[in-house]
């Protein structure tokens, strides 16, 4: 499939009314490096550092994690890598961690929850990324942001450590990034502040929209039930690319939806200039953004609105058909 669109491997997602979308992997072991030359992606808009930890049975060490974030930064070979901070509890279990039972994991003690209650793990983990950049640029984003001070204090955590490397030693990266994760609708609420304070803002869709819905990501029967494209979803959406723009803070969406053409072609036509997504789907959504008019496509959504659709789905493939694709 990917030969498919081999042809436009190196061109940009430029849409026919001229804006660029820019289209970044996701990533999670140093397997999926390769396609980052292959798929035509301009670099590794999430990186899920949890993966690493989920398999192994034991806890790995600074220095190895290190070599491990070195390794993925020499593949990137200059490209921007987004390292998540580990964002485990809820579905990602560690083996060797004790945990609790909880009656609701996906609303419980999770990702920057437990990174900010027992700090140890994030900061070994922020000290092996420091060390294995090296001098270059890194990009940080801490996973599950609910509300301004988490990220305050997790990014005052990445300042310490930044310090104490320097104290000891070792080369400091010569720019550093720190953005947050959107995936609770409360953030979007946040004060001002935070969206300044935050060099970026990338929206973790999956979690977002199974808290937008009030329906479990992991449950069969209701994860299907509310679509992506429906009205109330996309305006949330759109008041998050609005609040982004306010302050000029870069905003990009990567959950699975970003992956799916007709999804990734309706948030280019909310605002969003950036998406990251599975590998394989690089060349598909740059395929359909370089084919449409993003003007079009907002009319279309506008209308769908004005009748009372719940979904603009079925207006958007409507839409499609009569295009040359
Ligand atoms: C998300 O929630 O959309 C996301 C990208 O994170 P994960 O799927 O790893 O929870
Ligand atoms: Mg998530």
């Amino acid at each position: 499939a990917q030969e498919r669109y081999a042809s436009i491997r190196r061109e940009p997602a430029t849409t026919l009314c001229g804006q660029t979308v820019g289209l970044a992997m996701n990533a999670g072991l140093l397997v999926d490096l390769p396609s980052l030359a292959s798929c035509g992606a301009e670099g590794v808009g999430l990186f899920r550092t949890e993966l690493q930890f989920l398999i192994r049975n034991k806890m790995p060490r600074r220095g190895e994690l290190a070599r491990i974030y070195g390794r993925v930064m020499d593949a990137a070979d200059g490209k921007r890598v987004v390292f998540r901070t580990l964002d485990i509890g809820s579905d990602k279990v560690l083996p060797y961690m004790k945990r609790t039972e909880e009656p609701n994991p996906a609303l419980g003690w999770r990702a920057i929850r437990v990174g900010l209650d027992k700090p140890g793990i994030m900061r070994m983990q922020l000290q092996a990324l420091i060390r294995a950049a090296n001098g270059r640029p890194l990009t940080i984003m801490f996973p599950f942001i609910a509300q301004f001070a988490e990220f305050r204090d997790a990014r005052a955590v990445m300042l310490e450590e930044l310090e104490r490397e320097k104290r000891m030693g070792h080369l400091t990266p010569e720019r550093v990034e720190i953005g947050a994760m959107l995936e609770t609708p409360s953030l979007a609420y946040a004060p001002r502040q935070f969206f300044e304070m935050a060099d970026f803002i990338s929206i973790g869709g999956n979690d977002l929209k199974q808290f937008f819905f009030a329906a479990d990501r992991e449950n069969e029967r209701v994860r299907r039930r509310y679509d992506t494209l429906n009205v109330s979803f996309l305006s949330f959406i759109e008041q998050i690319v609005r609040r982004c723009d306010e302050t000029g803070t870069p905003v990009s969406f990567c959950g699975e939806d970003a992956g799916r053409p007709v999804e990734a072609l309706c948030f280019a036509a909310m605002g969003l200039r950036a998406l990251s997504m599975r590998p394989a789907s690089v060349g598909p959504v740059k395929h359909l953004l370089r084919r449409s008019d993003l003007r079009e496509v907002r009319r279309v959504v506008e209308e769908a609105r004005a009748a009372g659709d719940q979904s603009v789905r079925l207006a958007l493939m409507q839409y499609l058909a009569t295009l040359d694709l």
